[in-house]
C-alpha cells in the first residue's frame, strides 16, 4: 500500500545528513512509483513529484529532524495541496435547495442520499425530503424507504410513474408545501456509462436546476473512477464528489486523480454501510491517510518552530550588536504574517491580551511597511542611518506612500530597536515563546 511503500522510501533518506540532488531523484522515484500503484494517474504523479522535487530541494535542512522526515511533511502538504487544501462545504442557497445524485449503479448514490439527509437533519437542523428517481429497478424505491425509515426523514416517489423530470418536479412542489427546506434527488445508475443514462440525468438537471450535483463514485475502482468521473463531469459539470467506500481497502490515488483531472473539490467521503458512516472531506486528513504518518507530520511542525527560535537567538545577538537592520525588520513582519491572525497572536502576550482586545489591527496594517522596505535598496536596509531626505522621497514614490509615512516608519524603527536593546535575552524569548502559543 501507498503509505508503506512511501514510508519504506523516506526510510532511505533518513541518516542522510543534507537533501541533494541525487537522494531528492531517488525517494521520488519511489513516490512516483506508489503513486502510479494507488491508481494515480500518469501525468498527475509526475506533476506531483516534480514539485515536490523542486520545494525540497529549496528547502532549509532543519538541525532537529531527518531530511527523510522533511519529505514526508513535504509530500503531505503537497497532497493536500492536490486535494484541493480546503475543505468545500455545500450550497444550499434554494428554497427548498435541490442537490442532485449522479454516479454508475453501486457506486452507493442510495445509501450515501440517506446518511447526507441525515447528517443535514442532525447537524444542520434541515428537514430533507428524499426522492426516489430510480425507477428502473422495482426494488430501488422500497431501498430508499427503508433507508428513510431508518433516519426518519420522509422519501416522496411515484412507483407509476417513469417519468423523472415529472416525479422531480412533483416532489420539489411538496416539499414547499410541507415545508421542506432540501430536497435530495436519488437516481439510477448504469453499471457502466451509457448514453441513455447521461442523457437522463442531463435532463434532469436542467429540469430542477439543482444547487448542488454531486457525483458519487466508489473509491474501489481505482483507475475506472476517474474515467468515470470525467465522462460525467463533461456531461454534467457536476459541483462535488461523494468518495465511498473508503472503509475498504482504501485506494487513496482515486482521490487525487479524480480532483486533479476533474478539478472539482471531493466534498464528502462515505465510510461504511451504516448512515452515521460519513465525513466531510478534509484534503489533510486525506493526506495523513494516504501517507499514514500522522506523527512524523507534528514533529516536523514541531522542530520548524524550533527552527524559528533559533532565528530569534541569532536576531538577539544582532540586536545587542545594535546590528538589527531593516532586513530584519522585515524578515520578523514575514514571520509573524506567517503565524497567523496578528490579533490572536498579541492576544497571546501575557498582559497585552486584554488591552487590544477592541483595538483594530489587521494583516494589512503590514502592507504599507512591507512596501516602504521593500522600496529601499539593500545598502539602506542595512545601514538605515543613511536614509536622508532625498532617498526618503525616492522611496516614497517607490511604495506608494508618503514622505511622512516613511518618516514615521523609520522613527519608529529608530524606537523599536532602542526598545530592543533594552529587553533583556530570556525576555524576549519568552515573547516569542508565548506568541506561538
Ligand atoms: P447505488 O446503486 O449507487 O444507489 O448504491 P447503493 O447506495 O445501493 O450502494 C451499493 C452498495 O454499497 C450497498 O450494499 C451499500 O450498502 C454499499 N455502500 C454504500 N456506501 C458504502 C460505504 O461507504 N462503505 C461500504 N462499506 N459500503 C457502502
Ligand atoms: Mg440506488
Amino acid at each position: 500500500n501507498l503509505s508503506e511503500r512511501l514510508e519504506r522510501s523516506f526510510k532511505i533518506l533518513k541518516g542522510e545528513g543534507k537533501i541533494t540532488e541525487i537522494n531528492v531523484a531517488e525517494t521520488l522515484k519511489d513516490v512516483r512509483r506508489a503513486l502510479l500503484d494507488a491508481d494515480v494517474n500518469y501525468k498527475v504523479a509526475k506533476t506531483f513529484t516534480d514539485k515536490v522535487k523542486q520545494k525540497a530541494l529549496g528547502m532549509n535542512v532543519l538541525t532537529a529532524v531527518k531530511p527523510g522526515q522533511m519529505m514526508v511533511k513535504l509530500v503531505h502538504d503537497e497532497l493536500a495541496e492536490l486535494m484541493g487544501g480546503e475543505s468545500v462545504g455545500l450550497k444550499l442557497e434554494g428554497r427548498p435547495a435541490i442537490i442532485l445524485m449522479s454516479g454508475l449503479q453501486g457506486s452507493g448514490k442510495t445509501t450515501f442520499s440517506g446518511k447526507l439527509a441525515n447528517m443535514l437533519k442532525k447537524k444542520q437542523h434541515k428537514n430533507p425530503l428524499l426522492v426516489a428517481c430510480d425507477v428502473y429497478r422495482p426494488a430501488a424505491i422500497e431501498q430508499l424507504k427503508v433507508v428513510g425509515g431508518q433516519i426518519e426523514i420522509p422519501v416522496y416517489s411515484e412507483p407509476e410513474s417513469k417519468n423523472v423530470i415529472g416525479i422531480a418536479q412533483n416532489a420539489i412542489k411538496e416539499a414547499k408545501a410541507k415545508g421542506n427546506d432540501v430536497v435530495i434527488i436519488d437516481t439510477a445508475g448504469r453499471l457502466a456509462v451509457d448514453e441513455e443514462m447521461m442523457n437522463e440525468i442531463e435532463a434532469l438537471k436542467n429540469a430542477v436546476n439543482p444547487d448542488e450535483t454531486l457525483f458519487v463514485v466508489d473509491s474501489m475502482t481505482g483507475q475506472d473512477a476517474v474515467n468515470t468521473a470525467k465522462e460525467f463531469n463533461d456531461r454534467l459539470d457536476f459541483d462535488g464528489v461523494v468518495l465511498t467506500k473508503l472503509d475498504g481497502d482504501t485506494r487513496g490515488g482515486a482521490a487525487i486523480s479524480i480532483r486533479t483531472v476533474v478539478t472539482k473539490p471531493i466534498k464528502f467521503v462515505g465510510t461504511g454501510e451504516k448512515m452515521e458512516a460519513i465525513d466531510v472531506f478534509h484534503p489533510s486528513r486525506m493526506a495523513d491517510r494516504i501517507l499514514g504518518m500522522g506523527d512524523i507530520v507534528s514533529l516536523v511542525e514541531r522542530a520548524q518552530e524550533q527552527f524559528d527560535e533559533e532565528e530569534a537567538k541569532r536576531l538577539q545577538k544582532k540586536i545587542q550588536k545594535n546590528k538589527f537592520d531593516f532586513n530584519d525588520f522585515l524578515g520578523q513582519i514575514q514571520q509573524i504574517k506567517k503565524m497567523g491572525n496578528i490579533k490572536d497572536l498579541a492576544s497571546m502576550i501575557p498582559g497585552v491580551g486584554k488591552a487590544i482586545k477592541d483595538v483594530d489591527i489587521d494583516d494589512n496594517a503590514f502592507k504599507g511597511i512591507e512596501a516602504i522596505i521593500l522600496s529601499m535598496t539593500p545598502k539602506e536596509r542595512t545601514n538605515p542611518e543613511i536614509l536622508n531626505t532625498s532617498r526618503r522621497q525616492r522611496i516614497a514614490k517607490g511604495s506608494g506612500t508618503t514622505v511622512q509615512d516613511v518618516n514615521r516608519l523609520i522613527k519608529q524603527f529608530d524606537q523599536t530597536r532602542k526598545m530592543m536593546k533594552m529587553v533583556t535575552g530570556s525576555r524576549m524569548s519568552q515573547m516569542m515563546g508565548a506568541m506561538k502559543g
